[in-house]
């Protein structure tokens, strides 16, 4: 047996936890978890059964905790998990999987399939089975500070940009600012327009802010991969920045993904609680709005419609902000069916946009975003979360729709009445 077959067998194992044995054990194989998730939905594949890419864990579950498993060991009958089993499942675990958590709302005896799905990738991560993109990614984040390699000097170029077109000065480093604020590297590179608005938007109701030279990337590879060390060593960064800085709260921004890991995950990886809070960028605006501190001038009356981020809305629990603030700009505002905590993910959450191999697959199962937008009649979207605004793109551009996509931050800063106190 070679050694990393024994290894991967042993990281399987050391995943199962009281948890996942009695979700195991609780399964009535009703097939519910199938019809909500949009990689089965789409394609009618069975092997894109929710809990059935689950298999190897499952399998070494029933071989070593069930009295079945291990009476058929007695008989010989051996159920051991091959390295073929890995090269083959690596696949479905990582590109017909969003870790959406869409299947752990529907299932009838509550298990929660995504937490399963993410444990599972931290044994195929250590022992090596994994995505060369989502592998490249988190490499990138570790060595350079960001998945698409930007730098500090990346991010002062797109500063210097946006000061210049704004006249405002963005704070670096400043010593005990009330908030601290992470950007996602997709929000540098492409959509710089969104540091703009929050820039403005802070300046309008006079918010304390900073952002820190020594940590400014949210986007967490190390969730996405299922790699625990590096997404502690990412969380971490950003927590000493903060903690450094003396900041009270520090915002996540319009990123899905990097909220779950800095706001639910982070202390449980770091081993003990921030000396700040984490607050999303939308609830932020939501409470500034609420304060008064910003105020709108007109709304626009192009028809429009939501998506909701995955781990933002499903997974993070930030509902009502996102509708609260659009309500206040957009008069065609209208919702898409199974919106807000059941609404179907772009396909690309999960680290599966970072992954090539899973292209094809992945605009396949946009069908489902496709249908849900043609029913809305609108052909305005917006969004909050920069990776769901690239994929969102790029499946409206696949299918030919001449549908538009709009950050949902930037809509608030374009109707910002200016001078309200
Ligand atoms: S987490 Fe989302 S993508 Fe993954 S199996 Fe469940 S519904 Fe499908
Ligand atoms: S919905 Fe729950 S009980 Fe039904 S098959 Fe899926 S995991 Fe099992």
């Amino acid at each position: 047996m070679s050694d990393r077959i024994e290894q991967a067998r042993a990281e399987l194992r050391s995943q199962i936890d009281a948890k996942v044995s009695s979700y195991f054990s609780s399964c009535i194989h009703c097939g519910l978890c199938a019809e909500a998730c949009h990689f089965h939905v789409e394609t009618g594949d069975p092997r894109y059964t929710p809990i059935y890419k689950l298999e190897p864990m499952r399998k070494l579950w029933r071989s070593e905790h069930t009295l079945s498993g291990r009476f058929s060991k007695l008989l010989g009958r051996s159920t051991e998990l091959s390295e073929q089993d890995f090269a083959d499942w690596e696949e479905l675990v990582y590109d017909s999987c969003n870790l959406c958590g869409r299947c752990s709302m529907v299932c009838p005896v509550g298990i929660d399939i995504a937490y399963m799905l993410r444990k599972q990738r931290e044994a195929f991560n250590l022992s090596g089975y994994t995505p060369e993109g989502m592998r490249n990614a988190l490499q990138r984040t570790l060595t350079t500070g960001s998945p698409m390699g930007v730098t500090l000097k990346t991010l002062q170029a797109t500063l210097a940009h946006v000061e210049k077109a704004s006249g405002l000065t963005i704070p670096i480093d400043r010593q005990g600012a009330d908030f601290m604020a992470l950007f996602s590297s997709m929000e540098v590179v492409n959509f710089p327009e969104y540091i703009a608005s929050v820039a403005r938007i802070f300046d309008t109701a006079g918010v304390s802010w900073t952002i820190s030279s020594e940590a400014f990337e949210a986007t967490n590879a190390g969730i996405q991969i299922g790699s625990r060390e590096g997404a502690k060593e990412i969380v971490s960064r950003a927590v000493n920045a903060a903690e450094k800085l003396g900041v009270n709260y520090l915002i996540s921004p319009e990123c899905g993904h990097a909220y779950t890991a800095i706001r639910w995950e982070g202390p449980n990886l770091i081993g003990r609680r921030y000396r700040f809070e984490v607050i999303h960028i939308l609830e932020l605006l939501d409470q500034l709005m609420r304060e008064g501190r910003i105020r709108f001038n007109g709304k626009s009356d192009t028809p429009m419609t939501l998506h909701d981020p995955c781990q933002i809305v499903r997974r993070g629990g930030v509902i009502k902000a996102p509708r609260n603030l659009l309500h206040q700009v957009a008069s065609g505002f209208v919702e898409t069916t199974d919106h807000g905590s059941m609404n179907w993910c772009c396909g690309g959450g999960g680290g599966v946009s970072a992954n090539e191999r899973a292209e094809a697959l992945r605009l396949k199962v946009f069908g489902r975003k496709k249908k849900q937008f043609e029913e809305s009649g609108v052909d305005t979207v917006v969004t909050a979360c920069a990776n769901c605004r690239i994929v969102l793109e790029e499946g409206l551009e696949h299918y030919e729709m001449d549908t538009e996509v709009i950050g949902l931050t930037e809509l608030v800063a374009e109707y910002l009445e200016q001078g309200a106190d």
